[in-house]
């Protein structure tokens, strides 16, 4: 006797897959156990299938997340990788590459291998584990690079802090294009961010003025430009403003391989007005305005940014202390990414270049050797997809039993949003199934 094998039939959807071009309404995709069996119109049901139907509804592959925080191990009461690859699944996204500044930072081949481990236990999407570029992410002494790299780091940053200075930065880059591994940085100048803040711990840092961004990124231009021919690749995390857009553009049309990615709240939202935002508007780097907003959505379009990545940074519920500079820093933003992604102007034209930044461009930045499978459909490859309707309204606030994340420090907990993850899938298997409603039949 053999154990049936799963069999479900999308019904007249449209196939979106950036990576290989296809975009086309209307179609059937039949998925076989953890493969795609056919993509195509008018596909027979196979007897037994379910049937999942949703009108107007958009397949893709995967969403992959090249930068969000897990906290656990650490800090469980924050996020476990239990609720944090839940709240992924529930954005539609397949994978995440998770940060190493968790308490104690991921700097060392143990501490990653544990990690790992840990990850195997629980996750409900595959976890791809960042390692720290430096040892407590101090900027001084640079990690096992080799030795991370054999226990399966699928990248190196330091994000959070940006410590090193070039010398560090250049040994890491060095050591990491040795696997083939992209070294990631979170640009903001220290010394520029202690200068203006008139020295202090980097935790008391109050003003997060645009220039650290660029003088960052500048700096870390001239590292990676002195490296031609090392294969070293450098990625921008989080860019916030225009001007560091710019320099990014111009050192990809000098060819430096150097890439970037943006959040979706940097995307959607200005600064509040009036003095030092607290929680939940508060992150590294800060909001900024409408023109720095209106170049990174440009950049996202025109693939100068390869990246729309989450920078999920769950923090437990009574986030605000009254006290702004006091309030921990980050948004929760897994499950409202692709929705907060859709507000944006011309979204809808634009869909294949903002799926692309969520799928294909992210797997670019990591390159094939970090071993994270390439968001694709195709016939015979694995059914790892994300399936959303663009149009569906719903706001967070008022499925509090819904979310998924330990994090509910968003400015979009209210908000009414457009645009809804109907199921994750991954080699198959549902990791995210958003219960049907009266009008979506489930079954033949
Ligand atoms: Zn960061």
């Amino acid at each position: 006797m053999t154990v049936p094998t799963a069999v479900r039939l999308l019904r007249s959807v449209r196939v979106l897959d950036p990576g290989s071009g296809r975009d086309q309404p209307g179609c059937d995709v039949l998925i076989e156990g953890p493969r795609i069996a056919a993509i195509g119109r008018g596909l027979p049901v196979p007897p037994g299938a379910e049937l999942w139907s949703h009108p107007g509804s958009v397949v893709t592959p995967g969403f992959l997340d090249l930068h969000c925080h897990l906290r656990d191990p650490g800090a469980p009461e924050e996020e476990t990788v239990a609720t944090g690859t839940a709240a992924a699944a529930r954005g539609g996204f397949a994978a995440v590459c998770a940060m190493a500044n968790h308490a104690p930072p991921i700097d060392d081949p143990a501490r990653l291998a544990a990690a790992r481990a840990h990850d195997a236990g629980q996750a409900l999407v595959p976890v791809h584990r960042f390692a720290a570029c430096t040892r407590g992410l101090a900027g001084a002494e640079p990690v096992d690079v080799d030795g991370c790299v054999a226990a399966g780091a699928a990248g190196f940053s330091d994000d959070g802090r940006h410590a090193l200075g070039p010398v560090q930065l250049e040994w890491v880059l060095r050591a990491a294009a040795r696997h083939g591994r992209v070294v990631a940085i979170h640009p903001e100048d220290e010394v520029a961010l202690a200068a203006v803040n008139a020295g202090g711990a980097p935790a008391t840092w109050a003003h997060r003025p645009g220039g650290a961004e660029i003088a960052a990124v500048r700096s870390a231009l001239k590292v990676l430009r002195a490296l031609a021919g090392t294969g070293a690749r450098l990625h921008l995390q989080h860019l916030s403003t225009a001007e560091a857009v710019a320099a990014l553009r111009a050192a990809r049309a000098e060819g430096l391989p150097v890439t970037g990615e943006v959040t979706p709240h940097h995307l959607a939202l200005d600064a509040p007005p009036g003095g030092p935002p607290g929680a939940p508007w508060k992150v590294n780097p800060p909001l900024r305005g409408p023109e720095d907003r209106r170049a990174l959505w440009a950049a996202v379009r025109d693939g100068t940014l390869q990246a729309i990545a989450t920078d999920h940074a769950p923090h437990e519920a009574a986030v605000t202390t009254g006290d702004p500079w006091r309030d921990a820093a980050g948004i929760s933003g897994l499950e409202t990414a692709l929705a907060v992604c859709l507000r944006l102007p011309g979204a809808a034209a634009a869909l294949p270049q903002l799926v692309a930044a969520l799928t294909v461009g992210p797997w670019t930045v990591l390159g094939p050797a970090a071993g994270v499978p390439r968001p694709a459909l195709r016939v015979g490859g694995p059914a790892t997809c994300t399936w959303f309707d663009p149009e569906e309204r719903w706001t967070p606030a008022r499925e509090a039993d819904a979310w998924r994340s330990r994090g509910r420090n968003t400015p979009f907990w209210a908000a009414p949003l457009t645009g809804r993850v109907l199921a994750t899938l991954v080699g198959g298997r549902p990791a995210y199934r958003r219960a049907a409603s009266p009008a979506e039949p489930v079954h033949v």
